[in-house]
């Protein structure tokens, strides 16, 4: 808006903030969520349309005003799609929107076909703008979705749907509808065939991706051929799982929606060779290292329990695992990790704001807990755990907000935490 000289005024909520540099000669209005309605209309009298920041509340008086003047109210992805003609794909869910969409990205900058990655990735949708690509992927939240209109897609997917973010939306219901808005305008419309809250309402092109056969020509799923599990095209096989960097199901499902977005565009088995290649994001099951037969995992990127889950059912029937959980559980139930702990799970080290409650789980299934104050404590205590044990795997379950600024700090201290720990010869 501002590089392409469209004049604009800023409303904000919050008391007086230093701005920057570009900011300069704008008119900005402070603290407008005191102010009266007859004041914000009058103020937005000579306004054209309203583009609305994803963390706002939709009730807001300025965007009830808004409403009744009839303002168009609009997002960033709404000017992006103004901005370019390029074809662009979209991607939302509650987990694996990063992995999948550095995925995509990978495949078409690997083919050769240059591919803007971004949204809430990286860099923010319009800086994108600023080095025109021949495509884009990008990553969008429910709080974006629910501020858009009719997004001209050429594809798009919901990766899944589990009861993160529940506190803004008030229910499912209304989570579930801001994600399935990024199909309304899509082309080709993607969904999991195992969490059908995923599956579009109505859709002209539609494929699927599952971890069992594929629903039809269009779709992916997962079969056996020549003793091995190799992910299909409909009934062609495409890729052997084994042969790809990304470990566990989950990954599995990241790998086939990848392909069901891009495969009218590329050719599937180039794209499937590129997507092998890939290998896990920082802070997504990523390896640290080994350390007297022990493999440490940080997967600080589980912020919530599903994501957790999903890292514990990629772990094989027989490697012993010491959990390293806990932090804000954003008013989630922790007890539905209870059956995963059991199954798979042989010491938990809890921490953070909800470490009381993440023993409590462990307990109820008799599993070995013991609480921690801060990181380095948590990985001297679980390798301590993890005399007779394969991994330690940090996933935490929760946000990491209250020890640490994001989910990124909490890894990075792990990882530091894990180098610092000398094999048993040298001690
Ligand atoms: P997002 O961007 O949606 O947060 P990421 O790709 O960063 O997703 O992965 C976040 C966490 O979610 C990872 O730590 C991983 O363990 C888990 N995860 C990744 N893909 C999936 C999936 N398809 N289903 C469930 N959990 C997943």
């Amino acid at each position: 808006m501002l590089r392409n000289g469209t004049p604009c005024v800023v409303f904000d909520t919050r008391s007086p903030q230093r701005l920057p540099e570009e900011f300069r000669g704008i008119e900005v209005h402070w603290q407008i969520g005191q102010w009266s309605a007859a004041q914000l209309r009058e103020s937005l009298s000579d306004i054209g349309r309203l583009v609305v920041s994803p963390g706002l509340p939709m009730d807001l008086a300025i965007l009830l005003e808004a409403r009744n003047l009839k303002l168009p109210i609009v997002s960033d992805i709404d000017l992006f799609f103004e901005a370019t003609s390029a074809p662009v794909i979209g991607v939302t869910g509650t987990n694996g929107k990063s992995t999948v969409v550095s995925l995509v990205g990978h495949i078409f900058n690997s083919l050769g076909q240059a591919c803007g990655v971004g949204g809430n990735i990286g860099v923010a949708a319009l800086d994108l703008l600023a080095q025109p690509r021949e495509q884009y992927v990008l990553e969008l939240s429910s709080f974006q979705l629910e501020r858009s209109a009719v997004l001209p897609f050429v594809a798009s997917t919901v990766l899944n749907i589990s009861d993160d973010h529940i506190d803004h939306h008030g229910s499912m219901q209304n989570y579930r509808c801001a994600k399935l808005r990024i199909y309304r305008g899509a082309q080709r419309c993607v969904f999991n065939r195992g969490d059908l809250m995923t599956q579009p309402h109505a859709a002209e092109q539609l494929a699927s991706f599952g971890l069992g056969a594929a629903a039809d020509a269009n779709s992916y799923g997962v079969a056996q051929s020549k003793g091995e599990d190799w992910i299909t095209r409909g009934d062609e096989p495409v890729l052997p799982a084994d042969q790809l960097r990304l470990k566990g199901a989950h990954n599995l499902l990241n790998v086939m929606a990848a392909l069901a977005l891009v495969d009218s565009v590329v050719d599937v088995q180039d794209a499937a060779s590129a997507a092998a290649q890939f290998s896990s994001l920082d802070h997504r099951f990523q390896f640290i290292r080994t350390l007297d037969g022990v493999t440490y995992i940080n997967d600080s990127k589980a912020t919530n329990v599903c994501a957790t889950l999903a890292a514990l059912q990629g772990i094989g029937p027989s490697e012993r695992t010491i959990l390293i959980a806990g932090g804000d559980a954003k008013g989630a139930d922790l007890l539905a990790l209870a059956p995963a702990l059991a199954e798979s799970v042989a010491g938990v080290v809890a921490l953070g704001k909800d470490a009381a409650a993440m023993s409590a789980v462990a307990a109820a299934v008799g599993v070995d807990c013991v609480q921690v104050q801060d990181m380095a404590a948590g990985v001297v205590a679980a390798r301590r755990m993890a005399a007779h044990a394969d991994m330690v795997l940090l996933s935490p379950a929760c946000s990491s907000l209250d020890m640490y600024r994001n989910f990124a700090e909490r890894g990075e201290v792990f990882a530091q935490a894990v180098h610092r720990l000398s094999s048993e010869s040298e001690v």
